[in-house]
This record gives structure tokens, C-alpha cells and sequence, in this order.
């Protein structure tokens, strides 16, 4: 199945310590696939520059949100081109954070959770620390933060809902916690109707599958929540990388359109077959 390309909302630059490419090397790429939309969404700094190795330091913001501006402005008969950032929920810095957002331009800002306490669950320095946690408990902690970063009322786009499946831990299918956690956390995105990001990043990952599973994608349709695509691509190749396999799944479970951003107003653009 192919589909017309939708929006990529979530790609990274080299400010993140960990990605590849400049701006308009993501634009060049996101042309050459055919796109119409594409929007960056950078690691946002932390409050004392905490976690630096991952993200960009507070005084590279400015620059970050020029390199989008400009980068708008020479591609804007070809392109349109979103401003985002990936933020952290990480309980205590919500304060910097809504600061941080209230003070810039942003299209969109994506609410990810990378961090259960001070553990960043998804990093492979820290991959021991799985041999520390029952896995059900880190599921449950986990998708406990997703559901109070929807709660927090910060985001538009809650960021590869269940990252912490990145490495291949699973809890057992029928663990009654765990649903339980999926279920009050998709309930609070309901309520709160912020967007879940449907990512083809956990295809490149060990865990080898599409954020979210797919079961969360199912129930979440019913729930009628809304859905945008990200690639998280952290290299100008990867962008758009395996969007027909996720507008599928979407469109297996009833999902007809996905959502743009601009100035943080929603806007729902249709799913639409090419073949
Ligand atoms: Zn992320
Ligand atoms: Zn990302």
C-alpha cells in the first residue's frame, strides 16, 4: 500500500549532540520524497543544563529557531516547514519548560518521556539499570508519566508513546497493570485531546516495531484520538522513513487523517491512498 506522503514532525539536528544534517538538508530530503510538510522538533535544553550530552544547551535555542526560520523562507514555494521541539515531561522542570514554550514560536512541541526518575530508560549507557526493575514496573511508571505529561496540559504531540519497549523488555501481554497504565494514560490524552505520535523510530530500534503497539494504535482510534506521523529522524535519510507502514496500520484500525501544526492549532489533513 502507498499513500500521499503526510507531514514528518519529528527530525532532529546536530544541536542534539546525536543527530546528523543541517535543516535544509532535512527540507532537500524531505523533497526528494515528496513531502509537503515537514517539521523539526529538536531536544529541547533542560533547566542547569541537565543531561547535555542529549540535548541542545539553553543558548542554542535562537539559533536552532533562525536556522528553521530561514530554512522556511528558502523553501517556501517548495515546502512547508514547522517549528517545533521536542520537550521532556520529566516531573519537576515543568515550570522551565512552560517557560521555555510560552517564550518562542513554536507550530508544535511533542511532550516525550525519556527519563523514569533520574534513569533515561532509553539510553544505551544506562541499559544495566533494566536488570534493576521488574519490567511490569517500569511499564507502569513509565506509561504513568505519559499519562500526566498528556494531563500537564504543555503538548501538542505526545511523543513514541511507548518507548520503553525500545530495547525489547516486555511485560506479559495480559499483565492487568500494564493495561490498566495504557488504558488511564490513553484516557487522559483523550481528555485532554492532545495528538499521539505514530513513529517509525522503534523500526530502527532493537524492539523492531512501530511506537506505539499496536494494540495502544487500536484502542486509541476507538477512543478517537487524533494521530500525527514522526520519523524521529536523527539523519536526513531517514525522513519519512516507513510513513506507508504507519498511515496502514492507521488506516487498518479506522483512522482516515492525520494532524498539522501551526502557531499550536491543530488541523486535520486526510489519509490518502496513491495505490
Ligand atoms: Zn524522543
Ligand atoms: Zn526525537
Amino acid at each position: 500500500m502507498s499513500y500521499r506522503p503526510v507531514p514528518d514532525y519529528h527530525m532532529h539536528t546536530p544541536r542534539c549532540n546525536h543527530a546528523t544534517g543541517c535543516v535544509t538538508e532535512y527540507a532537500d530530503a524531505a523533497v526528494k520524497a515528496g513531502l509537503t510538510e515537514l517539521g523539526m522538533s529538536d531536544h529541547s535544553p533542560m533547566p542547569g543544563d541537565y543531561d547535555k550530552a542529549w540535548r541542545m544547551g539553553h543558548h542554542e535555542l535562537n539559533d536552532y529557531i533562525r536556522e528553521v526560520e530561514h530554512a522556511r523562507e528558502k523553501y517556501a514555494d517548495q515546502l512547508t516547514i514547522r517549528l517545533g521541539i521536542e520537550a521532556d515531561f520529566h516531573p519537576g522542570t515543568e515550570t522551565y519548560v512552560m517557560e521555555m514554550i510560552e517564550t518562542h514560536p513554536w507550530d508544535y512541541v511533542i511532550g516525550s518521556v525519556h527519563y523514569i526518575g533520574d534513569w533515561g530508560f532509553d539510553n544505551p549507557d544506562t541499559i544495566q539499570i533494566w536488570d534493576t526493575w521488574k519490567i511490569e514496573d517500569a511499564y507502569c511508571a513509565y506509561f504513568k508519566l505519559v499519562q500526566q505529561s498528556a494531563e500537564s496540559g504543555l503538548f501538542n504531540i505526545i511523543g513514541h508513546p511507548d518507548l520503553i519497549k525500545k530495547f525489547g523488555h516486555r511485560p506479559p501481554s495480559d499483565s492487568k497493570a500494564v493495561n490498566d497504565a495504557i488504558e488511564m494514560m490513553l484516557q487522559a490524552v483523550k481528555k485532554a485531546d492532545v495528538t499521539l505520535e505514530i513513529s517509525s523510530a522503534g523500526l530502527r530500534k532493537p524492539v523492531g516495531e512501530i511506537y506505539p503497539q499496536t494494540r495502544i494504535v487500536k484502542r486509541a482510534a476507538e477512543l478517537g484520538i487524533t494521530f500525527s506521523f514522526g520519523s524521529d529522524a536523527h539523519s536526513p535519510v531517514e525522513v519519512g522513513h516507513a510513513m506507508d507502514d504507519c498511515l496502514a496500520q492507521l488506516e487498518s484500525f479506522g483512522v482516515t487523517e492525520v494532524a498539522s501544526f501551526k502557531k499550536r492549532q491543530r488541523t486535520m489533513i486526510p489519509i490518502q491512498r496513491t495505490a
